[in-house]
């Protein structure tokens, strides 16, 4: 996992290389390991990209021993840790964003909640706003990761993995 922008504490915006699925999924367990606050965390990236793969490893860094499934049928997983709750979203198949309002997606983000929201551009209107930003593409081998803040509990987070 190499940092490759980005190398100043008081960053916004952190941009990775990772070789492989080990280092994405190494790269999200230390992001989880710091993550202390409520935190809401756009995923963005093609189909393969590897927002289920990061998820894992962040559910798996807060604690959540087992597995970790995709949310694409389902459009959410939770996980009941000691001290937070972790909604994994996939609205790829969201077909009308009724449906959040439905699943009363408002207590959704709540202040002992943790968000991960791939595609969220398909609930654009009802989601919280992100504190974290996180866009995986291709490269020829591997992916580039980047990670934008987008307030100060983002802010707080990100600067832990450079320090
Ligand atoms: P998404 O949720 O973005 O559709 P998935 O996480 O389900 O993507 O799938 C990502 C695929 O890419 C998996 O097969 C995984 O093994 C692989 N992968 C994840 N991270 C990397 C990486 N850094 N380099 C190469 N392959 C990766
Ligand atoms: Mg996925």
């Amino acid at each position: 996992m190499n940092l490759l922008t980005g190398t100043s504490s008081n960053s916004d915006e952190l941009q990775f290389a990772l070789a492989d699925e080990a280092a994405t999924v190494t790269l999200a367990k230390r992001l989880a390991k710091y993550c202390q606050q409520s935190m809401i965390i756009y995923l963005e990236g093609d189909l393969g990209a590897g927002k289920t793969t990061f998820s894992r490893g962040f559910i798996q860094g807060m604690g959540h021993v087992g597995n970790v499934k995709s949310p694409t049928y389902t459009l959410v997983e939770p996980y009941e840790l000691d001290s937070w709750r972790i909604f994994h979203f996939d609205l790829y198949r969201l077909s009308d964003p009724e449906e959040l309002e439905f699943m009363g997606i408002r207590d959704y983000f709540a202040d002992d909640c943790i968000c991960l929201i791939e595609w969220p551009d398909k609930g654009a209107g009802l989601l919280a706003a992100a504190d974290l930003h996180i866009s995986i593409e291709y490269q020829q081998t591997g992916r580039t990761l980047s990670m934008q803040a987008l307030s100060e509990k983002g802010q707080d987070l990100i600067k832990q993995l450079v320090i």
